[in-house]
């Protein structure tokens, strides 16, 4: 068994006036080795928690969790990097008859915006497959965050 990072990077093209945080929850995909099954959806809740695999009923756990959030303010933009660290050895999944690997990438992560205009705040995500480009307002019209392209990369890698 080894041990494994993985790194998301997220790069949202948002005025940083208007990012107020970073939630704590992600969703990404990973190999799961606990129920042998690639791409699962992985929920974290928080940091240093096990992640939960989904479907719920078909596995009892997620083998790693997610270790930190840095968030990174620049000029016109937000930089956060999410680190997972996790358990992970090749295996072949039954369903998709491949062996597991990382080729697929796919995360959906949530921040917390302020309105410049009216000072509301609101709680919203974007995701690796989504209809773009999408607009998020504020419900008194004003724009808050402009959806073009994925922000995301993503890298594994063996650290022993
Ligand atoms: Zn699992
Ligand atoms: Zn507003």
């Amino acid at each position: 068994m080894a041990k494994y990072q993985y790194k998301l990077t997220c790069n949202l093209k948002i005025n940083p006036e208007t990012f107020l945080a970073v939630a704590d929850n992600l969703e990404i995909s990973l190999p799961c080795i606990n129920c042998q099954r690639d791409h699962r959806t992985i929920i974290f809740e928080s940091i240093n928690n096990n992640g939960i695999c989904t479907p719920r009923a078909k596995c009892n756990g997620f083998l790693g969790n997610l270790i930190s959030i840095e968030i990174i303010t620049e000029k016109d933009k937000i930089k956060i990097n999410y680190l997972i660290e996790f358990d992970y050895q090749p295996f072949f999944d039954l369903k998709y008859k491949v062996e597991s690997d990382f080729k697929f990438g796919w995360a959906r992560v949530y921040f917390f915006v302020r309105c410049s205009k009216c000072q509301t705040e609101k709680k919203i995500y974007t995701q690796e497959n989504i209809s773009r480009p999408r607009i998020e307002k504020c419900e008194c019209g004003n724009v808050l965050f402009k959806d073009e392209e994925s922000p995301f990369k993503y890298k594994a890698t063996e650290i022993n």
